[in-house]
């Protein structure tokens, strides 16, 4: 289980590539064990946490998540004889709390709260870990996170397009592959010589990193109902980061992008693939024809059944729905 975490296929994206002049790339990262992204993370973390004497057979992972985490750190947990106790906040997608349970989390629903509030599921899954001798994972202070990514999804997206990479885009949660996929990148240009690729953060409404990297500003506004992404603080994944340009973009345009996908590309993603590719698109039309830019495509949309192909749902909201529901 564990080998067949990472070397995910680099697909070009025809759509976006034809609309632009340039070639859009997302890394299927919706085909690791997991469904997600975050198989990489939790793979990285727990490796960190054996390497360390922190954790061992038999121990427990506890951590607070939006639940692609979790997913990644039960079954990693699992297939490395330990166990998992995971917080999530009650509000994110029925598909992934079910899924939780069915794995065998140890799962722990909490009201969602701000990050200054004591309450918030981070802290509570720090309280946890300390009442109970098990370890946290941290995942977004815990930089085993972006070094994952710096050491796995870097390379393979260097040596997939030989080097040839103008521009890398995605959104952040805890920023760890925002961060890892930048450093990592920045690593293998300085090794061959060459200009590293312009690394631009894409963020939903109500996140406040896009005023972070344009005006050194975290205040937020509005709202998404993307899951997973979004960021109220400079996380030490983040910290050191220094994206070179930003884009915010509202939930009507990565919608569009993610219905798009579906019919016309057969590739089923979740919100935030769409928030990256509307963000790669905005990179293609900002740097001109002939450009190679990449990014990720987190997890399937199947995880977002009740919510991003919920016509009733989107309609409420005011968004675009799926033409064929
Ligand atoms: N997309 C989805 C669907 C996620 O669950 C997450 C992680 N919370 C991300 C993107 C962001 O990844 P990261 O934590 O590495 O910034």
């Amino acid at each position: 289980m564990i080998e067949a975490i990472g070397n995910t296929p680099l697909i070009r994206l025809r759509e976006a590539s034809e609309a632009t002049g340039c070639d859009i790339y997302g890394k299927a990262e919706f085909m690791n064990p997991g469904g997600s992204v975050k198989d990489r993370a939790a793979l990285a973390i727990i490796e960190d946490a054996f390497k360390r004497g922190l954790l061992k057979e038999g121990g427990t992972v506890v951590e607070g998540t939006a639940g692609n985490t979790g997913i990644g750190l039960t079954l990693v947990a699992q297939a490395m004889g330990c166990k998992a106790v995971i917080v999530v906040p009650e509000t994110q997608s029925k598909e992934k709390l079910d899924f939780l349970r069915m794995i065998g989390a140890d799962l722990r629903l909490v009201p969602a709260k701000p990050y200054r509030d004591p309450g918030n599921y981070v802290h509570v899954s720090r309280r946890l870990a300390e009442e109970t001798g098990g370890f946290w994972a941290n995942q977004f202070d815990n930089t085993a996170n972006r070094e994952g990514h710096r050491h796995s999804t870097a390379p393979e997206i260097w040596s997939q397009l030989d080097g040839k990479i103008d521009a890398f885009t995605c959104s952040c949660g805890t920023g760890g592959t925002l961060a890892g996929i930048a450093l990592g990148l920045r690593d293998q240009a300085t090794q061959s010589g060459v200009k590293a690729p312009e690394i631009v953060l894409a963020d939903p409404e109500g996140s406040g990193l896009y005023g972070w990297v344009t005006q050194n500003d975290l205040s937020v506004s509005g709202g998404s109902i993307t899951e997973g992404i979004g960021q109220s603080r400079v996380t030490a994944n983040l910290d050191g980061s220094a994206p070179d340009h930003a884009e915010r973009i509202p939930d009507a345009e990565a919608l569009k992008h993610v219905f798009n996908l579906t019919a016309h590309e057969g590739l089923s993603v979740g919100g935030s693939s769409g928030i990256n590719i509307a963000s790669a698109v905005r990179t293609a039309r900002r740097l001109g024809p002939g450009h190679r830019i990449v990014t990720i495509l987190c997890d399937g949309g199947a995880r977002y059944q009740s919510k991003l192909f919920n016509t009733e749902f989107l309609k409420g909201k005011g968004l675009p729905t799926p033409p064929w529901l």
